[in-house]
């Protein structure tokens, strides 16, 4: 017996807000239940969970899974909101489900709408909210009825549109037929208490009238923020014939099995492969420039500190070193060759300037050719200096001409 969704969908702007910037989307050829609330300023919050919707019904209309698919909802309000300046910064929830064949709801998730399960008479919550209470409520510092007055109870931690790459939560849900789910944005669970949201789904058999009863109920409770609600009943397809949900599993416990009308196992290999393809494309556009410029700056790094020559002293001699004075980072100077040359020879002045590095060449001859100066340079010293001590230079006189005082006779 395959399963089908029937679903009721309400959504209202609440009684506060003056745009409604969520939105949702159901398509029943496909088996896709959606719902996204929007954030940013002016029309982009509109935008945002607009162009996530659209985006996540394209790609599963292509084949993709619902965890690549709420990827590529991420690409799309991204991808716009960096390239228009007006929708900057726009971001969006995304709750998403998918029937896979199998009997199983794929829900993918990222931020602080909600999936609800009511199943047996109990209401069990799908997903865990990407915020900042509820990260509070987990690390033990606020308790959950502290987090229902939190001030920063609206602040999510996890968004479409905000980076280039999102992180997707799936949750594979087994149903059956008689199950009842509930999708919803906070409009609804920030205002209405989970038992009172649990007797509105039971009084109300009618899909359509209980999503109206929920978003009445959040209006009545002060409608703070727009609220969206889809209330999505699991019944048994009688007819065969119907629209069967055409959904690869991407996910590793995801339902294998195909049933009589599910996809053809080539099919959702191909798609499963595409996914992973997708998945390391993803890696490597962003991985793949990172790994270009620390090659190249390793490159650079090494030219700079190795293609270039500098003289200095080796125990009592000159020497030419490979390197830079002091090294680069892991690149210390090696010796390139030694010289005959005496550093004891050098004058005063010359063996300060090597000691500070200032004798660098850009190549070993440069470097052979200033040790040959050095050397004539010493050599000249030595032979003036034995000149002078030997033959001390007699301070010449001031010579003092006597002005002629005759003058000259005309
Ligand atoms: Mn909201």
């Amino acid at each position: 017996m395959t399963l089908k969704l029937v679903v009721g969908a309400a959504t209202d702007v609440g009684r506060v807000r003056d745009h409604n910037e969520d939105a949702y989307l159901v398509d029943d050829h496909l088996g896709l239940i959606a719902v996204a609330d929007g954030m940013g300023g002016h029309q982009a919050g509109e935008v945002a969970s607009a162009t996530a919707l659209e985006a996540l019904r394209a790609a599963v209309t292509s084949g993709e899974g619902v965890r690549d698919a709420v990827t590529s909802a991420n690409d799309a309000v991204y991808d716009k909101s960096t390239t228009d300046d007006r929708l900057r910064g726009m971001g969006t929830t995304l709750t998403a489900g998918t029937l896979a064949a199998g009997g199983t709801l794929l829900v993918g998730h990222v931020g602080d709408s909600r999936a609800y399960l009511l199943h047996d008479g109990a209401l069990r919550r799908v997903t865990v909210d990407h915020s900042l209470v509820e990260e509070l409520i987990r690390a033990g510092e606020i308790t959950e009825a502290e987090a229902e007055s939190d001030p920063r109870r609206s602040m999510i931690t996890r968004a479409l549109g905000i980076d280039p790459e999102v992180e997707v939560d799936l949750y594979p849900v087994p149903v059956v037929g008689g199950d009842r789910l509930l999708v919803c944005s906070d409009g609804l669970t920030g205002m209405v208490h989970e038992p009172q949201i649990k007797a509105a789904l039971d009084a109300e058999s009618d899909p359509d009238q209980a999503a109206r009863r929920l978003v009445e109920a959040a209006n009545a409770a002060g409608g703070v923020d727009n609220i969206t609600v889809l209330v999505v009943d699991v019944v048994d397809d009688e007819d065969a014939t119907a629209a069967v949900p055409i959904v690869a599993p991407d996910a590793p416990d995801a339902p294998e099995e195909s049933s009589d009308e599910a996809v053809e196992p080539t099919a959702a290999q191909t798609s499963g492969r595409r996914g992973r393809a997708r998945r390391w494309w993803r890696v490597l556009r962003w991985a793949l420039p990172i790994v270009l410029i620390v090659v190249v700056a390793a490159g650079v790094l090494t030219w700079y500190a190795r293609d270039t020559y500098y003289v200095g002293t080796n125990l009592s001699n000159v020497a030419i070193f490979r390197g830079r004075p002091g090294g680069v980072l892991l690149w210390s100077p090696t010796l390139e060759q030694r010289t005959t040359l005496l550093t004891s020879s050098l004058a005063l002045d010359e063996r300060q300037s090597l000691n500070a590095g200032h004798g660098q060449f850009s190549s070993v001859g440069g470097a052979q050719a200033f040790v040959r100066e050095l050397r004539s340079q010493a050599a000249h010293r030595t032979s003036s200096s034995t000149t002078t001590t030997t033959v001390a230079p007699t301070p010449t006189p001031p010579t003092t001409v006597a002005p002629t005082s005759a003058p000259a006779a005309p």
